[in-house]
C-alpha cells in the first residue's frame, strides 16, 4: 500500500464517535492501533474500552486528509476541534501529547525563560495543573498567555491563537480554490 501522510479517523459506526490521529504513514499507524486494541494494550483507555465493548467489526478506518509532514500537527488540531473528538461525548481523543502522533513518548526537558518556539517566548513557570506544566508565554503579536509548556515546545501551541486564526483563513481560502483535500471528495470535485 502506498504511503499516505495525513490525518486518519477511526470511527465507531454504532455511536458515531471518532478517534483522530496523524501519521507520516497512515496505514502503518492504523495497523499498530489495531494490533494494540486487539491485544487489549492500547494506551488510550477510552478507545480500548469501546473496542472491547462494541467489538472490532463496528470500527472503520479512513484517511480524511492528506497533507505535508510539516502540517500534520496543524491539521490534526484543526480536525480534532472540528469533530470535537477530544470531548468524551463525541470521540476518543485524550488530549495527551504522548499518545498523539507516531506514539512518541515525551521526554522530560528543562525549559528556560527566553526560549522561543514558533511565535511563543517562554517568560516564567507558573503552576502545574493535571500534571501539565504551565508557563507564562509571550506571543510575537504581543499577547501574554498562560500555556502548557509541553504543547508550546512540541508545537501543538504555536501562538496565542493569532496564528491559528490566520492559518484557518488561509486554509479555507485554499480549499475553496483547489478543492481535493478530502479523499472522499477528490473525484467528485475534479
Ligand atoms: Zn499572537
Amino acid at each position: 500500500m502506498a504511503k499516505v501522510c495525513g490525518i486518519y479517523q477511526i470511527l465507531n459506526t454504532v455511536n458515531g464517535k471518532s478517534y483522530i490521529g496523524s501519521s507520516k504513514q497512515i496505514n502503518e499507524r492504523l495497523r499498530e492501533h489495531r494490533y494494540k486494541l486487539n491485544k487489549g494494550i492500547h494506551t488510550n483507555s477510552h478507545l480500548q474500552a469501546a473496542w472491547t465493548k462494541y467489538g472490532k467489526k463496528v470500527f472503520t478506518y479512513s484517511a480524511i486528509v492528506e497533507c505535508l509532514e510539516t502540517d500534520l500537527l496543524f491539521y490534526e488540531d484543526l480536525i480534532i476541534s472540528g469533530y470535537k473528538s477530544n470531548n468524551r461525548k463525541f470521540g476518543y481523543n485524550q488530549r495527551i501529547v504522548t499518545e498523539s502522533n507516531s506514539g512518541l513518548v515525551t521526554k522530560r526537558t528543562t525549559n528556560k525563560p527566553g526560549e522561543k518556539f514558533n511565535r511563543l517566548t517562554l517568560i516564567e513557570p507558573l503552576y502545574i495543573k493535571n500534571r501539565r506544566r504551565f508557563w507564562l508565554c509571550k506571543c510575537d503579536c504581543g499577547t501574554v498567555k498562560e500555556l502548557c509548556v509541553v504543547d508550546v515546545r512540541k508545537g501543538h501551541t504555536k501562538s496565542c491563537g493569532c496564528l491559528q486564526t490566520e492559518r484557518q483563513l488561509v486554509w479555507l481560502k485554499e480549499q475553496h480554490k483547489k478543492g481535493p483535500w478530502n479523499k472522499g471528495m477528490k473525484h467528485g470535485l475534479s
